[in-house]
Parts: C-alpha cells; structure tokens; sequence
C-alpha cells in the first residue's frame, strides 16, 4: 500500500493533476492532503473539486481559513490580498463550506497529518529549523506526522536528537519519530519550480519526496487572464 500525499496546491490544477498522474504510475493507491488547496492561482474550485472527489483524508491550511473567512484582510500584504479578495469571490457556498469544516489535525492509519506545527496547529507558525521541529514532535503521538505551511520538503528525524537528513527519502527506523514536509505541489519556494510531493510506503516502511514537471506555461497563463496579480505567474518559474 502506497499513499500519496501532497498539499500547498494553491489553485494550481496543471501541478495537481501532474501530481496524480505521477501518483498513479507509482502505484500510490490513497491520497491524502495537508492542506492550503486554494489562493494564490486560478483554479481554487477546480482543485477544491478534486480533493473533495478522491474523499482524500484533508486537513485545513491558513489560506483554505482566510478563504472562508469574512473578516477584512487589510493586514494582508497587496499581493496576498488582490489573491484573497479573488479566491473569496470564486468559491461557492458549498466550496466553502467543505473548506469551513475541515479539521486543522488527523490521524490517518496509523499517521498524523496537520499543515502547520502540532504545537499550535491554528497559530500558523513555520517549521524552519530543528529547534521548531522540536516543539512539533513533542505533539506527535505516531511515528509518521506529514506537514507543509513552509513550500520547502524537508524531513526531520528525532531519534537521541533532532535532526533533518540531507535526502528526500528516508528508512523508517523502529524507535524514531519522522516529521515530514511534503514541499509544495502549486507554488515551490525551494528554488525547484516542480510540483513536490511525498509517497509513504507502508511495506517497503520508506518515504520519499518525488518532483514532478508539469504544464507551467498554462498555470501561468490561466492567472494572467483572471486578472491576478502577474507577480503570481512569475514566481511559478522560480520556485519562490
Ligand atoms: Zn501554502
């Protein structure tokens, strides 16, 4: 059994769907979402749509809240906010309500998925080093949690100490906790403009962090014509 895992889409259908298709000649049988499926690109229902239709285990990401939300987004930095105020106006009802309900921590199997820090799940804070990693993993009650938030993938191991491995795949070892950033499937900010995403084989008991080219030029020209900002199309290529 293999499970897919992804999330920070950000409306990016051209990344999500290259996501799957790669899930799929990898033989990944479950998918399972960490959040932040919408803002920033122009396909929020698109992909909220498809993550609803796979019935995948999902948790709530910053962006899926302030999407739902009806409060004023004048601390937003302009970019943000013309992003926001767009992705408020295209989802409907029942869009929002799906995102409205989702949970901000789950345990799927025998893994835990939350977007952001176990710590303060809803605080929104960012995993960056081993010392927030830390205060992560003494929240985490399975061996296996999987993350986002940050755009980055990164694995944390917590065995005498924590560490994060220099690989994008891991063993799972008995007696270790692993802390899991799956990177970004629409908007990578590691330099790498590729879709990322993470794949855990539950037999073969390894995780490994996958990149994926997808259709950029189109993700590209879809935000130009919804009248976002260009400053969203450009980053795509850079991984920023
Ligand atoms: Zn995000």
């Amino acid at each position: 059994m293999k499970y897919a895992i992804f999330g920070d889409i950000h409306a990016n259908l051209e990344a999500l769907e290259a996501v799957l298709e790669d899930a799929t000649k990898e033989n990944c049988t479950d998918h399972v979402c960490v959040g932040d499926i919408v803002g920033y690109a122009a396909n929020p229902c698109e992909c909220v749509e498809m993550v609803r239709t796979m019935g995948c285990p999902t948790v709530k990401g910053n962006h899926d809240e302030e999407a739902v939300l009806e409060t004023s987004l004048e601390g937003l930095n302009p970019l943000a906010k013309q992003a926001m105020e767009w992705t408020r106006n295209s989802l409907s009802p029942d869009d929002r309500d799906w995102l409205s309900n989702l949970k901000l921590v789950r345990q799927v199997r025998d893994f835990t998925i939350v977007h952001a820090t176990l710590d303060t799940p809803g605080g929104w804070t960012y995993v960056t080093n081993k010392f927030d990693a830390m205060a992560s993993f003494s929240y985490q009650f399975t061996q296996l949690c999987f993350y986002g938030h940050t755009h980055t993938p990164r694995i944390y191991v917590k065995g005498d100490s924590v560490d994060a491995v220099e690989e994008m795949s891991v063993d799972l070892e008995m007696g270790r906790k692993y802390f899991i950033n799956v990177g970004s499937t629409g908007q990578p900010r590691d330099g790498d403009w590729r879709a990322s995403y993470a794949i855990y084989d539950v037999e073969g008991q390894q995780v490994s962090i996958r990149r994926v080219r997808y259709n950029i030029e189109k993700a590209q020209e879809k935000i130009v014509a919804a009248g976002l900002p260009e400053m969203l199309a450009h980053r795509l290529a850079l991984g920023k």
